[in-house]
Parts: C-alpha cells; sequence; structure tokens
C-alpha cells in the first residue's frame, strides 16, 4: 500500500534541513544536538556483516582473560546466559540481581516462546524472512544489521538451550515441536508449554551455577544497583545496597554489562514482574549514557482486564492463544447476553475482517488498538466495557478438549484461578496492557553504550525491535545478546584491558557513594503524609492516559506538566518508613519510582517530538483514512537519542538516522 496523506499537518511545523523536528516551541522541552553514529556497524552484504565484525574485533588470549574483570547486573535471560559465557571463558565475573535468587529474574514469567529461523516446518522460513518480519513488525525503526545478526543466531540459541537440556515441547516422533507468533505466517516459535521463559532461565541459571561453583563469577543476590562509577572517562563500577543489611557498597571491574530488564512499570500497572524498574538503566542515562526511543512502549492485545483499584499487577494472557483462540466482540453495543447465548451472525470477529491475511495473529500493536477501537466504539464485553472475548469454542470442536489442554493448559489454569470462570466453557475476556519496552539505553552494534566500558543487553538496551516488538523475539534477544554477541564484542573493549586498578579512593567512587546515601537520606527525611505507592500510581494514571495506547499533542504536553507536578510534591510529601540500616521495601520502591518520575516525563517529550505513528507509538493526529499508523519516513526514520542535561532541564537529542539497503520501507500491511 503506499504512503498515505497525514490528517496531521506535519510538513507545516517541520522545515526541510538539519533544523527539522524542531517543534515551534521546541526549546521548551528539548534542544537538538549533533547526530550520533553507530561506528561499530560494519557494511557490505547483510549476510557476512556479523563474520565480518567478530574476524575483525580483538581477542583477548585466555590467560589474560583471568586478569580481566567484569561486573554484570541482572540475571535474566540477558544477564546469566552472559555471566556463565563469560566465566567459562575465563574471565572473573561478579553478577548481581536484586531477588534473592538469580533464577527469580523476572524472564522466568515468559510465556509463550522463542523465536528461531530453523524451518523445521518446511513452510518457507528462513533467516532472512526472519530478519524482514522483524523490520516490517518494528515499522521500520530498527538498524537492518542488528536485526539481521539476530535472525542469524538465533537458530544457535535453539541449539544452545536443548544441549542445556531445556525441554522444549516435541511432537509425537521426538522432533521439537514449534507454533506461530503475531506478525509472521510461518510457525517458527519454540516452546515449552506456557513456560517457555523459565526453562529457558533453569538453563542459563544452571550454566551460571557451574561458574560460581567453579570460582569463575561471583554471585550477589539481593543487591540493588544504585549508581554506576565512571572514572576517568569510562564505567569501572558500580555503587549497590545491600537489600538485607542497608550497607552501601562498591564494586569494581574493568568493564561494566547491565542486563536490568525494562521499565514497563513506569505505567503503575503492566505485566511485569513487581520489582522491574529503570534505575540501573537511569542512573546511567543521568552520568551519560544516552536513552534511545524511551516511548516506544509494547502494549499487549492479550491480558486479563483490570478489574480495581486495588490492583498492583495485570497479568499477561500469552499470544500463544491467538494461535487458537478467535477474538470477538458482539455486533452490536446494546448486546447484553451472555457470550454463548450471542449466535455467530451477530459476532464481529472484528481482526478476521479488517485483516483476513494475517487474521488473530497480527502483530501486537495492530490487534491492541484493534481491540480499543472496538471498546470505544462501545462493544466492549465485561465489566466497564472494556474488554473482548478471546475464544476457544472452535478449537476445542476441532482439536479436542484434551489437544487444547495439553498446549495451554497452565494459562487456562491461570485465568480460572483470576477470574473464577472456565475458559473452556465460556470465552476469556482480554484487554491490552503495557507488557514491553522497545526503548532502552542507546547501544552500538557491539552493544557499548555512549560511556566507554558500559554495554548493554537485552530489554534494557534499545537495539533490536524498532518500534514495535513481535511476539517471541524479546527471548531471542536476550539469550542472542548473552550467549553469541556480547562475548565477542566486549573482548574487543577488554583487549586494551586491563585498565589501571581503582578504590573507594577514586573521587569518582567517592561521588557515587556520596549520591547514594545523599538520595537515601533525602527520601528518608521528608517525612509527608503520602505513600510512594500512591505517587506510582498516579504517575501511572497520567502515563497510560496520555503517553499509552495513543498519543496526542495536547494530551502530552498536559502529561508533562502534571508529572513535573507530581515530581514535586513526591519530594515534598512521600512517606518513607523505617531506616536505610536494613530490610525496607519502601524505601527500595521509594528510589525507583523516583527515577520513573524523571523517566515519565522524557518518555512523553520523546512522544510529543515524534509527531508521527509508528508501531506502539501511535499519535492520534497521524493516521491513515482507515485508522492504521502513518509513518514518516522523510521526517523521522531514525533513533531519538536523547542526552540528559539534568533534572527537568531540556534533554538534547541526537538522531541516528536509519538507512534501509536489504528491505524497502512501505505502509505496513497485514491485510
Ligand atoms: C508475563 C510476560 C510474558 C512474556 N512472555 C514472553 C515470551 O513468551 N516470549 C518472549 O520472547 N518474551 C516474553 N516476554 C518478554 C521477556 O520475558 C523479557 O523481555 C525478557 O525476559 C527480559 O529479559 P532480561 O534478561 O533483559 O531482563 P529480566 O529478566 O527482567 O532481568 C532483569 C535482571 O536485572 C536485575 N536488576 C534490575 N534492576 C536492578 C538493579 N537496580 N540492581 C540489581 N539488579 C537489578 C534483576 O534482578 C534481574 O535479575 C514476556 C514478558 C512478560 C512480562
Amino acid at each position: 500500500m503506499a504512503e498515505q496523506e497525514s490528517t496531521f499537518p506535519v510538513s507545516e511545523n517541520a522545515p526541510s534541513g538539519p533544523e527539522q523536528q524542531q517543534l515551534p516551541d521546541a526549546d521548551a522541552y528539548f534542544s537538538l544536538g549533533d547526530p550520533i553514529a553507530d561506528t561499530k556497524a560494519p557494511g557490505g552484504p547483510i549476510e557476512s556483516r556479523w563474520s565480518e565484525r567478530k574476524f575483525g574485533a580483538k581477542l583477548v588470549n585466555p590467560a589474560n582473560r583471568r586478569k580481566l574483570s567484569v561486573i554484570i547486573v541482572g540475571t535474566g535471560l540477558a544477564g546469566a546466559s552472559a555471566a556463565a559465557t563469560l566465566g567459562e571463558s575465563g574471565y572473573q565475573v561478579k553478577s548481581f540481581c536484586y531477588q534473592d535468587s538469580p533464577r527469580r529474574a523476572h524472564s522466568i514469567a515468559a510465556q509463550g516462546g522463542i523465536n528461531a529461523a530453523k524451518n523445521y516446518r518446511n513452510d518457507g522460513d528462513s533467516t532472512f524472512r526472519l530478519f524482514y518480519d522483524t523490520v516490517k513488525g518494528g515499522d521500520y525503526r530498527s538498524r537492518e544489521s542488528n536485526v539481521y545478526r539476530l535472525a542469524e543466531v538465533s537458530a544457535n540459541i535453539i541449539d544452545q538451550c536443548v544441549a542445556q537440556g531445556v525441554p522444549f515441547a516435541r511432537e509425537y516422533g521426538g522432533l521439537l515441536d514449534t507454533r506461530s507468533f503475531g506478525g509472521v505466517q510461518v510457525q517458527r516459535t519454540f516452546y515449552a508449554r506456557g513456560q517457555t521463559g523459565q526453562q529457558l532461565l533453569l538453563g542459563a541459571y544452571q550454566a551460571l551455577e557451574r561458574q560460581i561453583a567453579a570460582g569463575t563469577v561471583t554471585m550477589y543476590a539481593k543487591h540493588d544497583m544504585l549508581e554506576l562509577v565512571v572514572a576517568d572517562g569510562r564505567a569501572r563500577g558500580i555503587v549497590v545496597r545491600d537489600l538485607t543489611t542497608g550497607e552501601i557498597e562498591t564494586h569494581f571491574a574493568d568493564v561494566v554489562v547491565l542486563a536490568t530488564g525494562g521499565y514497563g512499570n513506569v505505567f503503575f500497572l503492566s505485566t511485569n514482574a513487581m520489582g522491574s524498574n529503570v534505575t540501573a538503566a537511569w542512573r546511567a542515562h543521568r552520568k551519560g549514557a544516552y536513552f534511545a526511543n524511551p516511548c516506544y512502549t509494547q502494549i499487549h492485545p492479550t491480558c486479563i482486564p483490570v478489574s480495581g483499584d486495588y490492583q498492583s499487577k495485570l497479568t499477561l494472557m500469552s499470544e500463544s492463544l491467538r494461535n487458537d483462540g478467535r477474538i470477538w466482540v458482539p455486533k452490536s453495543g446494546e448486546d447484553t447476553r451472555e457470550a454463548r447465548d450471542i449466535p455467530e451472525d451477530e459476532r464481529d470477529y472484528y481482526l478476521e475482517r479488517r485483516y483476513p491475511a494475517f487474521g488473530n495473529l497480527v502483530p501486537r500493536d495492530i490487534a491492541s488498538r484493534a481491540a480499543k477501537a472496538v471498546c470505544d466504539e462501545g462493544r466492549g464485553v465485561g465489566p466497564g466495557g472494556l474488554g473482548v472475548y478471546l475464544d476457544f469454542a472452535d478449537a476445542i470442536k476441532r482439536l479436542g478438549r484434551k489437544a487444547v489442554e495439553a498446549k495451554y493448559g497452565n494459562l487456562f489454569d491461570m485465568y480460572a484461578q483470576i477470574t473464577g470462570e472456565d475458559p473452556y466453557e465460556t470465552p476469556m475476556r482480554i484487554y491490552p496492557a503495557v507488557h514491553y519496552t522497545m526503548g532502552g539505553l542507546w547501544v552500538d552494534y557491539d552493544l557499548q553504550s555512549t560511556i566507554p566500558g558500559l554495554f548493554v543487553t537485552g530489554e534494557a538496551n534499545f537495539s533490536d525491535h524498532g518500534a514495535n516488538r513481535l511476539g517471541a523475539s524479546a527471548l531471542m534477544q536476550g539469550l542472542a545478546d548473552g550467549y553469541f554477541v556480547l562475548p565477542n564484542t566486549i573482548a574487543d573493549y577488554l583487549a586494551d584491558g586491563p585498565f589501571e586498578k581503582i578504590d573507594d579512593t577514586h573521587p569518582a567512587a567517592v561521588e557515587a557513594v556520596t549520591e547514594v546515601t545523599d538520595r537515601v537520606q533525602k527520601l528518608l527525611s521528608v517525612k509527608g503524609t503520602r505513600t510512594v505507592d500512591s505517587f506510582h500510581r498516579e504517575l501511572g494514571q497520567i502515563m497510560w492516559e496520555y503517553c499509552g495506547m495513543e498519543r496526542s499533542e495536547e494530551g502530552l504536553r498536559k502529561a508533562i506538566g502534571m508529572i513535573r507536578e507530581l515530581r514535586e510534591a513526591f519530594w515534598n510529601d512521600v512517606l518513607v518508613p523505617g531506616s536505610g540500616n536494613d530490610l525496607n521495601q519502601s524505601l527500595e520502591r521509594a528510589g525507583r519510582v523516583a527515577d520513573f518520575l524523571e523517566l515519565g516525563e522524557l518518555m512523553c517529550v520523546d512522544a510529543l517530538h515524534r509527531r508521527e505513528s509508528c508501531g506502539g507509538h501511535f499519535r492520534a493526529e497521524s493516521q491513515t483514512e482507515d485508522g492504521e499508523a502513518l509513518r514518516h519516513d522523510d521526517q523521522f526514520a531514525y533513533v531519538a537519542a536523547w542526552e540528559f542535561t539534568g533534572t527537568g532541564q531540556q534533554p538534547v537529542l541526537h538522531k541516528e538516522d536509519l538507512v534501509y539497503e536489504f528491505v524497502e520501507m512501505k505502509q505496513r500491511s497485514y491485510k
């Protein structure tokens, strides 16, 4: 489909030339800095770029690896796989997580599966097709080189995990089974029932434990990273708080890796684990690491709807359910009958109707917006009309209850326990919810941030998914980064080490520790009247209302003002009971919410400046006649990398141009 006219006069406000995208009152929100380039990105044929980069990268010989130290914060799939691999390679690794065990990282919650271009089904899959689907799925806002590499190593991940004993689902004959996820027409998703993340994490965790036992990795569980130490222009350490004793500690190394996950909890209600946070990434951002595309948030279409004000968490119903479940609402908004009493011809299977080629398996951004649209029309189901049906009646009739149970049993049980309804008998009710953040710290092809010696992997970086991530590709990216990419690229940096030893007396370390202790004291000393959660909930409401599924110029400006006021109120009126000398979960949460209050503003500024719709970023003013996202490639085909200049100060925008040599940029169509 050809590009269509915008219903929003972007061109009036966006002159061509280097000063383009300066909003009329841009000074109020941000300033424009120099462009940024990915200097590690190789050129040439896409198939050979990763091999070229690996060959061009410096190596560290095994005897020298023992002299080099690596800090890895995070033990999810991205962090655990990196720590295990680098430990096995012979580096001295220190691994950190805030949970009581590395195997409790949020990756354990992942349900549906992991993609790989194995083409076991012989259904036309290939590395190139996975690359193409991912670039298109990301609405042409990701880097071709990165995405191709991801597709290329995807097949190795499955082999690695099978070798570790990960119990992927198998067909009757013993071969690995696969299923479909949204935005693709092949079956390339490997899975372990609805517990794929758990099984993959157990694989990475046992590899990590093996290295802990071998002495190459030292594990620090229940340690919260609160600051980065940047000494003489390089990331050289972190400041952590021991969550049990309250003690503030410093740890130093030749290089620091952040694998600290996503920041969806800025919305308060999300499918993320309660502890998921932005603190490590945000502290690095404040120290000079650029934050890329912060407004790109994934809203997942199949979550259990919000059921009341008391809720602090939302539950995902895996996308895999869209393989067999059919999504519908009544044709009439007046229809109050029970789902089973509504005859076929009075139902609107709106995804199948609007997107016949992909049907219920359109990408998440499209399915979410379509659900919102039918609910906005007054045809939503359940309390408050914020829900649509996900119906398995046809699948049960076609495959039998047993087969459906075998594929999705644990998800059905979860749904029944939470809602009290039996999804074998009556359709599930689902509604979109915040799920994943495509934005994150800017990294180059080597996964290095703008701070030398600070590498970022997994959901914490921005690199591979553009404006919308396809289902089952986060696990793929986390493990690609940790098992295959970082171990190669980090050596290129470490080959120049070991760097001069630093300790607690280095001015950068003293400064970082002082920042942490001052902040802890400040949070404890406000002694206001409002709980941390009440601020978090209010921030979440602002973000969801104005920077959620649909954004507008007016709404975003309003949100920025509201967030600034809320941040001020927080620092004047927050109540953090207890002390800093022992376990204090209010204090932990307060620090995280303080960072969300800064991040939220940047997300809105990013969303405001991007006057186009793309993937998960839907600007009301920029849509096609039939309500699809309308991009403006002539003006916005770039990564927005933001530089921190001070709390409440204008951030500086650095643009990295996105060049498409192998995939043609088109208006996305799933029809
Ligand atoms: C319910 C759910 C289901 C999902 N299902 C799928 C799926 O089927 N397929 C798919 O591909 N993706 C899925 N995803 C997405 C995927 O699970 C995540 O994107 C991925 O697991 C993130 O891995 P990670 O290693 O980057 O981070 P995480 O697993 O979030 O790990 C973060 C780590 O960082 C540590 N950490 C964070 N902050 C600090 C700090 N300040 N100090 C110390 N440590 C810190 C934590 O302790 C943790 O160890 C799902 C997500 C959700 C929410």
